[in-house]
């Protein structure tokens, strides 16, 4: 109703009406009666006064995620998701250059190193490791608010001629924290007296016990400059990823997560990671207050494909509105769905973002009193 009495939102949110006329007063309301008819925009900031979330009843039901299976067995194997992490200066972007570089020479059609979020990199086994870009960055501290680490696996960084430093002891920290299994790289090998026995000894120190130190966690000496041992290093992410053997359903619902967002000359893109589901041209899907009926599809290389499934890093176009990043990806099954979903939860914010101005207004007031 776009109208309520003063009787009647008492009556809804539970309290009486005196208790209420009471509360309105407090608020700066004269001369209320019991049958005072009241808009909908002040009757919900009322009731946000008695802490009374407002109900939406617009008949749309919006998108939701589909509830993880208990038993994955069954699935299809999907790639590992890795994030590089360590001490600044230690050759993070260097090692992720390489990896880039090899993987767009491997692929099919060549093309351009391109900055986007994520990158799937194949190896000769034809075994595929996606890599993200960008820790730290603003998309990953919103996924993690919403309680969804896409990262599998974290490949922490010490360079051999630097050993650990302040913020290889903070990744430790965040990686265990969120229950995320590491393997060390150990880069700069190439450089001259270095000293690899001595990074494994002061990661020990810090609770990471690599293989030959009694731990289980895997240890690989690298360079980024010269590749040497990196092949082996994308064998280890493989050994670990089989061990906790990464399922997902490539069927059914698209679901995902938009790892950053830009606009390019072909219009407004995505970077997404999907987590569920088969991505193709043509599909709709919404990520929080905009929607895109998907034109086309291209991964790192810039090189147009016919669809995205779990685990893979892929740039959507067809966007209505630029999305947020950190913002979950739903497929809708119809674009009027979509566009219902969309207005509603725009129509959500700005009443949220009403009530919380005005419990502040209120607060201030009753401050001042
Ligand atoms: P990040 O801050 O961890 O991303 O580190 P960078 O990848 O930017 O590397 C920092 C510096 O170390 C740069 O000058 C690199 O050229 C150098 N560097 C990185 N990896 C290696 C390596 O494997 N060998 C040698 N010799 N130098 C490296
Ligand atoms: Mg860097």
């Amino acid at each position: 109703p776009e109208f309520i009495s003063v009787n009647n939102l008492a009556d809804v949110i539970g309290v009486r009406p005196a208790q209420f006329v009471r509360q309105m007063e407090d608020m700066g309301f004269e001369g209320v009666t019991y049958d005072h008819i009241l808009d909908a925009e002040t009757a919900g900031l009322i009731a946000a006064e008695f802490n009374f979330e407002p109900i939406f009843d617009t008949g749309i039901d919006d998108l939701t995620a589909a509830p993880e299976p208990e038993d994955k067995s069954a699935l299809p194997p999907r790639p590992p998701v890795v994030t590089i992490m360590g001490h600044v200066d230690h050759g993070k972007t260097t090692i992720l250059d390489w990896l880039r570089k090899s993987s767009i020479a491997a692929s099919e059609h060549g093309g351009i190193t391109q900055h986007i979020g994520a990158f799937s990199v194949a190896m000769p086994s034809g075994k595929v490791i996606t890599f993200l870009d960008t820790p730290g960055h603003s998309a990953f501290l919103e996924m993690r608010r919403r309680g969804a680490d896409v990262t599998d696996i974290v490949v922490l960084v010490v360079a051999a001629d630097d050993s650990v430093k302040p913020q290889t002891i903070e990744a430790i920290k965040h990686a265990t924290e969120a229950k995320v299994p590491i393997v060390v790289a150990i880069s700069k090998i190439d450089k001259e007296g270095v000293h690899p026995e001595k990074v494994k000894q002061d990661l020990a120190v810090h609770g990471v016990n690599v293989e030959d130190y009694g731990g289980d966690v895997q240890a690989v000496c690298v360079s980024g400059k010269t590749g040497q041992g990196m092949l082996e290093l994308e064998e280890a992410i493989i050994a670990q990823s089989e061990m906790l053997d990464h399922r997902a359903d490539d069927r059914g619902s698209v679901e995902g997560w938009v790892l950053e967002a830009t606009t390019k000359s072909h219009g407004r893109v995505a970077t997404a990671l999907i987590r569920r589901g088969t991505l193709r041209p043509g599909d709709i899907i919404v990520a929080g207050t905009t929607w895109a009926r998907v034109r086309t599809l291209r991964n790192e290389a810039g090189v147009i494909v016919d669809e995205a499934t779990p685990g893979m890093p892929v740039e959507i176009d067809g966007w209505k509105e630029q999305p947020l990043a950190g913002t979950e990806i739903l497929e809708a099954p119809t674009e009027q769905k979509a566009k219902d979903v969309v207005e509603q939860r725009l129509e959500r914010t700005e009443t949220e973002k009403l009530g919380e101005d005005m419990t502040a207004i209120n607060q201030a007031r009753r401050e001042l009193l």
